[in-house]
């Protein structure tokens, strides 16, 4: 089993080649800080829009190295943190643009990957998540009641028998499926776009780190950087530039791959259409099944490092290996042969009230895109675009979204964040472990923990 070495995803199509480094001082219109999608996407509107800016992306590794070469590869209309909360605050309609907008997103990354040749395993099969005990039966009626208000969620519950001739889950009592989520191959998206990117004449610095982001000016390792507008693309990794350590508070997540399945395995679970798996667990899982048949399962491993310290290639620790094959083969007793040939982590940007923001200040000539938790494959998309529009000065139907921005307020100083993300999510586990009891209703614990952590 391999462990870290970036991804399993890189590890398929094979570590990049280098691109060279920022050679010294540089001035452009657009300097972009981060090749993971945010950045990339931002520079590939960019240029389209207008050919003659000069763009620049700098990179510390390499393109698609952070959560954007990682992901779970679920391409999904889901807004980060949830539409309730933009019911709440810019009422039912902005809501409705926003999950619109999210929807044509899917679509959008499916579009351009086949415009610009990018093959990046794509299959639009729908998303699926499934409810096994009685508390997340109960759960996910009232998440299907609740979506089913929308005009733009496309939302089905289905009744187990429904559910398990979709997707074969053990111990399924009822699920909900929406159209519109597909399963990617995250690094083939990543290096696909660079490609791209680099082809339309954007410049991609790599092999050099950003060390503080001031208004119109980047100080590197390799010389300065000036321009009118920077793009702040750093999302996980935010918390290691210069004053900006308690803005979004770096969560890890973590994947296994299993080797191909035969056959006969997939015959008992179906999952045939491209469908993206996840479930109403309080720590939740993710799934998809690749391209070459495999397995790839997600959660959270162990979520926080103190001083909100970030990982290097991924390297992952066994207890984590071990927490998501027992969730894999609960779900799939067929896997329990199946060896596990990779694990691998990555890190995400969570705000203080899991709410994802765009924006762009226009004083100091900074945008931003970012805070998407673990919702960012096609948000950055979005991101990427309304950033563009911003810098642009377009009175789009984009800059008018909801989370355009916003801002909050920042996380606890250490050592309270560190015990505050350990306390939350050991509460979270406690909860799912007496829900798995058969548990009848959410726990008490879980519904505290959710007021703390601002999760909706
Ligand atoms: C394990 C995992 C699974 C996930 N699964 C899903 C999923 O299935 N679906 C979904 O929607 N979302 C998922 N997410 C979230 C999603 O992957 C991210 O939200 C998205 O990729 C963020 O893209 P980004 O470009 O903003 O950030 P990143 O991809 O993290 O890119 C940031 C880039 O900035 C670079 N960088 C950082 N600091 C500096 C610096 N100082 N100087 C220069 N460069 C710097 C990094 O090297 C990196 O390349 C997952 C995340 C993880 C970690």
């Amino acid at each position: 089993m391999i462990n870290g070495n970036v991804s399993h995803w890189w590890q398929q199509i094979g570590a990049p080649e280098q691109r060279p480094a920022l050679p010294g001082d540089l001035s452009v219109d657009v300097a972009i800080v981060g090749a993971g999608y945010t950045g990339l996407w931002t520079a590939y509107y960019l240029k389209r829009a207008r050919p003659e800016l000069r763009i620049a992306v700098i990179e510390a590794r390499h393109a698609g190295y952070g959560a954007s070469g990682r992901n779970g590869g679920w391409l999904t209309n889901a807004i980060t943190g949830g539409r309730e909360q933009y019911i709440e605050s810019h009422g039912f309609e902005a809501a409705e643009r926003f999950q619109r907008a999210m929807n044509e997103t899917v679509d959008e990354v499916i579009r351009v990957a086949d415009r610009e040749g990018i093959d990046a395993d794509i299959k639009k099969g729908g998303e699926f998540n499934v409810a096994y005990t009685p508390a997340q039966e109960a759960r996910i009626r009232a998440f299907a009641a609740s979506e089913q208000r929308s005009k733009h969620t496309d939302l089905q519950l289905l009744e187990a028998d429904e559910a398990k001739a979709k997707i074969n889950v053990a111990g399924t009592r009822a699920a909900v499926w929406h159209p519109h989520s597909a399963r990617i191959q995250p690094a083939k998206l990543a290096a696909g776009l660079a490609d791209a990117v680099e082809r339309s004449g954007v410049e991609i610095y790599e092999g050099t780190r950003v060390v503080e982001i001031s208004p119109h000016r980047l100080h590197t390792d390799h010389g300065i950087v000036s321009a009118e507008y920077i793009v702040r693309a750093t999302e996980g990794f935010t918390a290691g530039l210069k004053g900006l350590r308690r803005l979004w508070l770096p969560m890890n997540s973590s994947l296994i791959a299993t080797e191909p399945l035969p056959q006969h395995v997939w015959d008992e679970l179906h999952w045939s259409e491209g469908e993206v798996l996840g479930d109403f667990a309080h720590v939740y899982m993710y799934a998809q099944r690749t391209a070459d048949d495999r397995i790839a399962i997600g959660g959270r491993g162990v979520p926080y490092r103190y001083g909100s310290r970030t990982d290097t290639d991924g390297q992952t620790p066994a207890v984590t290996v071990e927490t998501l094959s027992e969730i894999m083969h609960r779900f799939f007793p067929a896997t329990r042969d199946a060896t596990i040939d990779h694990v691998w982590s990555g890190v995400l940007g969570v705000p203080r009230d899991w709410a994802a923001t765009v924006g762009l200040d226009r004083e100091t000539g900074i945008a931003w895109g970012g805070g998407y938790v673990g919702t960012g494959v096609t948000s950055t998309n979005l991101a990427g675009r309304t950033i563009a529009d911003l810098i642009l000065g377009e009175d789009s139907e984009l800059v008018s979204l909801p989370w355009v921005n916003h801002r909050v307020r920042k996380w606890e100083p250490e050592p309270l964040r560190w015990i505050a993300t350990k306390g939350l999510y050991t509460a979270y586990g406690i909860a799912d472990r007496a829900e798995l009891k058969g548990r009848e209703t959410t726990s008490p614990i879980a519904r505290i923990a959710d007021v703390i952590t601002g999760r909706h």
